[in-house]
């Protein structure tokens, strides 16, 4: 595995492979790697000739109050995990070279389908944070000219606001969304994990308890949308110090769901002590009227 720190040292190891035909799957992350990451790894080197991971904790989209400076940055142990699965490339570049003097934020949502995709859900609470995501993405983009971006279905909401972004640009690449990588207990596997103590990290079991029954009695049509939706809350909300939200959306607009017929998404966020943390979990159609 060969490391990169500049980004125009990548684009020129990248484009010579290119020139030769091979194509390159992507794979941008913040570090503090778990299996989550890790089976993005696995996708993008069994569909690609040649793998490439980032490493960068992207400032652009961390609010001020959140945790950019405590994010977890464990680059050695990272590089072994990465090495362990077979990465080709690891790009971790620092902070002035993706964001030089003078850089100015260049996207901005509009247009109809934004207000929901980019303002609705965690957008809401975290106000800038996909325009930070979106910036870094096509930039990394850019820089790897990847045929495929891999990215988590844990982030649905992220997954979503990026196929539109390179829809809107035509940017010429696939987006491979893959499965949320759980613990054993139910519990979606994040970087954040780490800062819950033991109290917190038996508590935050109860997101993942909770979608799961909520798709259960949905599937089983075992009440309204929206009064499941409300028994799923208030269950949320006794082993949470704050939830932000828990909604029933459809999986590709993301708008309210309560046709049956469509795929859907059962997704929150709350925090459990002072830690934030998201999850989801997927509702395929149902044939029952
Ligand atoms: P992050 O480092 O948190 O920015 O995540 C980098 C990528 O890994 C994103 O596409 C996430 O959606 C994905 N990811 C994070 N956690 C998981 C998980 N538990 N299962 C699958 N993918 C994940």
């Amino acid at each position: 595995m060969r490391t990169i720190r500049k980004p125009e040292e990548l684009t020129k190891a990248l484009d010579k492979l290119r020139a030769q035909g091979k194509c390159v799957g992507f794979v941008p992350t913040m570090g503090a790697l778990h299996e989550g990451h890790l089976s993005l790894v696995r996708a993008a080197n069994r569909e690609n000739d040649i793998s490439v991971v980032s490493i960068f904790v992207n400032p652009t989209q961390f609010g001020p109050q959140e945790d950019y400076t405590k994010y977890p940055r464990v680059l050695g142990a990272d590089r072994k995990k990465l090495r362990t699965v077979g990465a080709d490339y690891l790009f971790c570049p620092s902070t002035a070279a993706m964001y030089p003097e003078g850089f100015n934020k260049p996207l901005k949502f509009a247009g109809a389908k934004w207000p929901r995709l980019a303002r609705g859900l965690c957008a809401k609470f975290r106000p800038g944070h996909f325009q930070g995501v979106v910036t870094v993405v096509t930039k990394l983009l850019r820089i790897t000219g990847a045929c495929r971006l891999y990215l988590g279905a844990k982030d649905c909401q992220q997954a979503a606001v990026i196929g539109q972004l390179i829809r809107d640009l035509g940017l010429d690449v696939r987006v491979r969304v893959m499965p949320t990588v759980r613990e054993k207990d139910g519990l979606a596997m994040s970087s954040r994990n780490r800062y819950l103590s033991a109290d917190e990290r038996r508590r935050a079991l109860t997101i993942s308890r909770t979608l799961f029954r909520l798709r259960r009695d949905l599937q089983r049509n075992a009440g309204t949308v929206a009064g499941l939706r409300a028994r799923a809350f208030h269950e949320l909300k006794k082993d949470m110090d704050r939830v932000q939200y828990l909604e029933v959306v459809d999986a590709e607009t993301l708008h309210p769901a309560r046709r049956r017929g469509r795929k859907r998404v059962a997704l929150a966020a709350c925090f459990v002590g002072k830690t934030r943390l998201i999850d989801n979990v997927i509702i395929p159609p149902s044939r029952i009227p």
